[in-house]
């Protein structure tokens, strides 16, 4: 079957929740895709920021395939080795005690309001407290992850949702000082907002708010699901900062493809929070994740990828910058490390589907954004490349 037979196809079959561009991507070499037709595109999506390590890394597929030969899921009744060792690799790198492996950043986000919600009822002796989160948040699809992500257009249809949750503006310390109550048991935001536009936290902001967590004994849940593993030139976005979270989600790069997330906490946290009966899984955590975020974490501390990450993400912004000082219709630039976007005033769906029928995989965020998350692999020739496809794109509309 062709192109167009496998989109027909798709679409009366799989349920409409999203109106996808007009390719079928069938194999991936380094930062490059190829579709059906046998094309090739440099990838500056990864995945939405999941493919860290690009496409057929041999040890990475290596790890992988011989786990399948060994086994693939045994169940949380039971120890199972990879996991043992992916947990000592993420506890290491994150500075965190606890970890619980999930099989997205959604459930991630769930166990993360459950460890603190968990944490102030022992506290307290009673239920019925509050958690605060940002405009603008992105933090998943199941209710209770929508119920935390401040945009109304997602959580109408689904109302009502979660009780006890109220939103504060991101980088704007006072709006969330004055939502803070006797109720409040945790502060959750992304470190660099993501889908919302790609929004760093400022250091006045996020340490503010650790230093008001602290006061008052509220735990802060930094949602590092698309800003981790790497990405911005750290391994977590906050070890940019100078504050360290309470509870963390991590996912997208954790299992680099394979579906895997974790919420993590320290040992203060733990201590307080979910015990046996509280939260469960069938799959998080199984033998065939715990490979490959065992190997995704191997891969990526040995190679210092973070440093590389920072290094790219350095020559992405010149290069970037001078987009900006070229074109009117680039408004703003913003971001860390690999993680990028530009504001622009040109139709973005526009200019991302332009790009990908010129070979470049680019995707948006929020309604007016390019988002820039390549794999972390990537090198300053591909930036170049990227850039040139991206100039020629935006001489054409502008
Ligand atoms: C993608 C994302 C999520 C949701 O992860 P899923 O794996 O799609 O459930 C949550 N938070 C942030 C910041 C994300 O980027």
């Amino acid at each position: 079957m062709n192109r167009d037979g496998y989109i027909k196809e798709a679409e009366q079959d799989l349920l409409h929740t999203y109106n996808r561009y007009g390719v079928v991507f069938e194999k991936g070499k380094d930062v490059y895709l190829f579709d059906t037709e046998g094309k090739k595109y440099l990838d500056f999506a990864a995945g939405i920021a999941v493919c860290a390590l690009g496409y057929d890394n041999e040890e990475y597929s290596e790890a992988l395939k011989s786990q399948v030969d060994d086994l693939i899921h045994t169940s949380n009744l039971f120890y199972n080795v990879p996991i043992i060792k992916a947990a000592e690799r993420v506890k290491k790198i994150s500075g965190m005690d606890r970890v619980f492996f999930t099989n997205s950043g959604t459930e991630a986000i769930e166990g993360a309001i459950k460890a603190a919600k968990k944490y102030a009822y022992t506290r307290d002796g009673h239920a019925g407290h509050e958690i605060i989160a940002m405009n603008h948040s992105f933090h998943g699809r199941s209710i209770g992850a929508l119920s935390v992500t401040g945009n109304r257009h997602y959580q109408e249809p689904f109302e009502p949702l979660l009780p006890g949750v109220c939103f504060a503006d991101f980088n704007d310390l006072s709006s969330v000082k004055t939502l803070v109550t006797e109720k409040t048991c945790a502060i959750l935001l992304e470190t660099v907002q993501g889908e919302g536009g790609i929004y760093p936290a400022s250091p006045e902001f996020l340490e503010g708010v650790a230093k008001l967590c602290r006061e008052k004994d509220i735990l802060l849940i930094l949602d590092e699901i698309q800003c981790g593993m790497g990405r911005t030139g750290k391994m977590f976005a906050w070890q940019h900062y100078d504050i360290k979270p309470d509870i963390m989600t991590v996912a997208k790069a954790l299992g680099c493809g394979v579906p895997v997330g974790a919420f993590l906490m320290t040992e203060r946290v733990a201590e307080k929070s979910l015990c046996p009966g509280d939260h469960g899984t069938t799959y998080g955590g199984n033998p065939l994740v715990g490979a490959a975020v065992d190997k995704v974490l191997e891969i990526m501390e040995r190679d210092k990828l973070a440093d590389h990450a920072k290094e790219m993400g350095d020559y992405l912004w010149k290069r970037l910058e001078e987009l900006r000082d070229r074109y009117d219709f680039v408004i703003a630039h913003r971001g860390l490390g690999l993680m990028q976007g530009l504001q622009i005033t040109l139709p973005v769906g526009e200019v991302s589907a332009k790009a990908l029928s010129k070979g470049l995989v680019l995707i948006t965020a929020g309604s007016d954004v390019l988002r820039f998350v390549p794999p972390l692999i990537i090198e300053k020739e591909d930036v170049d490349t990227m850039t040139e496809i991206l100039t020629e794109v935006f001489e054409e509309m502008k």
